[in-house]
């Protein structure tokens, strides 16, 4: 049996259940109205929302009680059967470059989502600015947006970064027969926006820099080339993708899984190393489903980790 079958049934009743799921309820915090920047060492950094997207319970907490799963989700801004997560795109200037990271929805995702064009040009900033997009996973909230609904490249003088092991996996002629097929419709999108960009692609391994001062550090588990980066500064600052799915839930449960990781007990693996690292390091963090703008600190409480945000 591949690893990737491992939780193939609760996967499908989930796929089930996100189709189903309504993207009426309203996300909690703020987001959109106004723009969180900061600077890291020789980076300026925004937040830009790309919106919010609604996830259903049992993916988001599939290990909590019925207890724990009706605090939390009130805590998230949902109800009963599902909650929704913000979406936070770091827009970074870097002397001539426009990097984003992740391209969002798109058209292609939740409609709640797809909003940081026009977040960018509230900015200023038009798609044909932006130089380069590293993906940290190729999920349809990630990389949805690289292409129109008509088919076009969105940012049409970006260079596009995804790590190998990313590009492999979805591209897999096998991947339908060693996936279970309600995660076929993710292959389909993820090769969607990988071909689309195939010709101006670079493929990167953990270690590489990037961009000056910006680096890949593998974090598998959630997709198995899930990468996050590291940005050199006055004491490094990780953008953290998928890693660490949600700031409310797991920050306090760091031993829970998330629904949709693809390899569960890697995800929740990769997870924990990068709590731990980053509550001992004092390490700045940035999540991208986290409480907007998703920019804080871990520390550790317990055998679990406090939010602090930055
Ligand atoms: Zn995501």
């Amino acid at each position: 049996m591949s690893k990737f079958q491992v939780c193939a049934t609760r996967r499908e009743v989930i796929a089930g259940a996100l189709a189903a799921t309504a993207t009426s309820l309203l996300p909690h915090g703020v987001y959109a109205a106004e723009f969180h920047r900061f600077t890291h060492g020789q980076f300026d950094i925004t937040v830009v929302s790309d919106g919010f997207i609604t996830l259903p319970a049992e993916v988001l907490l599939p290990d909590a009680t019925p207890d724990e799963r009706a605090t939390i989700i009130k805590r998230l801004g949902g109800d009963l059967q599902a909650a929704p997560v913000q979406a936070n795109i770091p827009l970074i200037r870097q002397g001539s470059d426009l990097i984003l990271v992740d391209d969002g929805s798109g058209t292609h995702f939740q409609a709640s989502a797809g909003k940081l064009v026009e977040n960018l040009k509230t900015l200023g900033v038009d798609p044909a600015d932006i130089t380069k997009v590293i993906f940290t996973h190729a999920h349809p909230d990630h990389s949805g947006a690289t292409t129109t609904a008509e088919g076009r490249v969105l940012y049409p003088n970006a260079q596009y970064y995804v790590s190998s092991v990313e590009w492999e996996f979805w591209t897999d002629k096998n991947y339908e027969a060693h996936m279970p097929a309600a995660l076929h419709e993710f292959a389909r999108g993820a090769q969607r926006d990988l071909f689309a960009v195939k010709d101006r692609l670079t493929l990167v391994i953990p270690g590489d820099e990037i961009v000056s001062g910006i680096s890949a550090i593998g974090t598998p588990g959630h997709t198995p080339g899930h990468i996050s980066l590291e940005l050199a500064g006055d004491g490094n600052l990780l953008i953290t993708g998928d890693a660490c799915t949600n700031d409310i839930i797991f920050f306090e449960h760091p031993n829970w899984h998330f629904g949709f990781d693809t390899d569960a007990e890697v995800a929740l693996k990769s997870r924990r190393t990068l709590l731990e690292q980053a509550a001992a390091g004092k390490i700045k963090m940035l999540g991208y489903h986290w409480t907007y703008p998703g920019v804080g600190y871990a520390e550790r409480k317990d055998s679990a980790y406090r939010f602090i945000a930055a």
